[in-house]
């Protein structure tokens, strides 16, 4: 990395980030959690774009069901429709902070958000305004795995980073397993050749095929989003 550039990082935060382990909606304190730490970071003077997930609210496959009336790339749409709601709350509460941020939306939606465009949202980091991405790709049949993805290349990111609610890359879900072997450091290749679910597959091969890393790690642990920030090697490093 250029050493005048300034640090700049896309983070992706799953809706399931923003409610208390096997809840659904939105918990302040979870959402407040994550603002602290966020602002923290900003005025620190990294640059971070985030990208929105929407899970907790709503994901397009669970209306997959043979019996549902909803077509599949409506539930999507539904689905990107979430992550705008879960990015409305982040955006108040990084503000309480007293942190400027700017929200943009895949899917215009002038009352609410800016549009999403490239050149206006690295203005934005520039000026050292957290950006909350929201509306994923604006497309259906993919997740914000792949919109953060695209975000990190399109906004030259040196680092993607997933914020989860396990330490990093496992073998198997270490919740349910507790055999399950967690990886340092893994290769695209082995994410893809050993089925590991990190990401939709969509998402690893944009990054493999451009060389951006990856650092999956537990946000829930205090002072982790800036050690991953900032560079360190903290839960699974994902790289050529
Ligand atoms: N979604 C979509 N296109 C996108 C991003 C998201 O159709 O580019 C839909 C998809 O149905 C997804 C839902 O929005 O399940 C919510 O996003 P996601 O599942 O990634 O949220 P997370 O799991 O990160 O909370």
């Amino acid at each position: 990395m250029d050493s005048e550039k300034p640090r700049r990082v896309v983070l992706k935060i799953s809706g399931e980030s923003f409610c208390p382990p096997q809840d659904r909606g939105i918990s302040m304190d979870s959402v407040n959690h994550l603002a602290a730490q966020i602002a923290s970071l900003a005025r620190k003077g990294v640059q971070i774009a985030v990208v929105m997930g929407g899970g907790n609210i709503l994901r397009g496959a669970q209306f997959k069901a043979s019996n549902s009336t909803i077509q599949e790339s409506t539930a999507h749409y539904m689905g990107m429709l979430a992550t705008v709601i879960n990015g409305l709350a982040l955006q108040d509460a990084i503000e309480a902070q007293g942190q400027p941020t700017r929200l943009m939306s895949a899917i215009p939606m002038d009352a609410v958000a800016e549009p999403y465009i490239r050149r206006r949202a690295a203005h934005h980091l520039e000026k050292g305004r957290v950006v909350i991405i929201a509306g994923g790709t604006g497309s259906p049949f993919v997740t914000t795995d792949t919109a953060a993805a695209q975000r990190a290349l399109e906004l030259d990111a040196d680092i993607l980073l997933k914020a989860t609610k396990v330490d990093g890359i496992y073998s198997d879900d270490p919740v349910k397993n507790a055999n399950a072997v967690f990886f340092n450091t893994l290769s695209y290749e082995d994410i893809q050749r050993r089925n590991l679910r990190v990401m939709d597959s969509e998402a690893i091969a944009k990054c493999a095929e451009h060389n951006m890393p990856v650092m999956v790690f537990n946000f829930r642990t205090e002072g982790n989003l800036e050690r991953a920030a900032l560079g360190e090697h903290i839960g699974t490093l994902v790289k050529k």
